[in-house]
């Protein structure tokens, strides 16, 4: 059944532009039919009651929760074109709260603020529909970080840095993932394409961030978000 996240106003769905076009003409919707609807974290079920205007009620809540017990978040350095789409998309898939862009020493792509608003907006689809098609009850929160000393500013209670110098067994990023407490918040934060330059990975331990391995070999920093949110996700749904 196809879900779209939409506000509500006296028991009606009020779809945005792009989701009447893909209710209406990609799925070709009937009166009668039934979608799912997700409005402030609740889910609904939902019956197309009128077509030109196009009329959702509410129909019932539904019980369902698909988010993960702890809040993750994803601190992301800035990624070329469909790297960045990609990590996105993945780290909503795989139940991130909240993902920072950083802007890092080595990223190839700079964050030009006249940009800013276009760029986010673009993000902003993709998480809405990775979160629709992952059946998520929540859109993670995307938020810019200028630079890596304003990783002081995050709000979590485990706090690491994947660095690829650190390649080597895994154990101590298993072995904190497995002790994650209910109700801790875990960030984690991944380089760019050119990794992190020593002052960064110095500035994020001096902001309480641990290093930790993902392994031998040198990940992409798309392959390194995918494999560290897995190993997080993996690890708070075995409950
Ligand atoms: N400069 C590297 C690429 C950096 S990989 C090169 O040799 O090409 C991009 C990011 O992925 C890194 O900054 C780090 O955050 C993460 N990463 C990749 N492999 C890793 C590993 N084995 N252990 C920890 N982090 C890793």
């Amino acid at each position: 059944m196809q879900r779209y996240f939409a506000r509500i106003v006296d028991r009606q769905a009020i779809l945005e532009e792009d989701d009447v076009f893909h209710l209406t003409r990609v799925m070709r919707c009937k009166v009668g039919d039934n979608i799912e609807i997700v409005s402030d974290g609740s889910l609904y079920l939902a019956e197309i009651t009128h077509f030109r205007p196009l009329e959702i009620t509410l129909v019932r809540k539904l019980r369902e929760n698909n988010e993960l017990p702890n809040h993750v978040i994803l601190i992301a350095s800035l990624l070329k074109g469909e790297k960045m789409d990609f990590v996105l998309q993945k780290a909503t898939e795989l139940g991130v709260s909240e993902i920072y862009l950083l802007q890092s020493e080595r990223s190839v792509v700079k964050f030009k603020k006249e940009e800013k608003d276009v760029k986010f907006q673009r993000f902003n689809k993709i998480l809405k529909e990775a979160a629709e098609q992952s059946k998520r009850t929540k859109i993670p929160a995307l938020y810019r970080l200028r630079d890596i000393s304003h990783l002081k500013d995050i709000d979590a209670n485990i706090k690491l840095i994947a660095y690829e110098e650190m390649e080597g067994p895994t154990t101590g990023f298993l072995k904190i993932v497995e002790n994650i407490k209910p109700k801790q918040k875990i960030a984690i934060v991944i380089g760019p394409e050119g990794g992190f330059s020593n002052k960064e990975v110095y500035a994020a331990t001096e902001c309480g961030y641990k290093k930790i391995s993902l392994g031998r070999r040198i990940l992409r920093a798309e392959t390194a978000s995918l494999y560290a949110l897995s190993v997080i996700a993996n690890q708070l749904e075995k409950q």
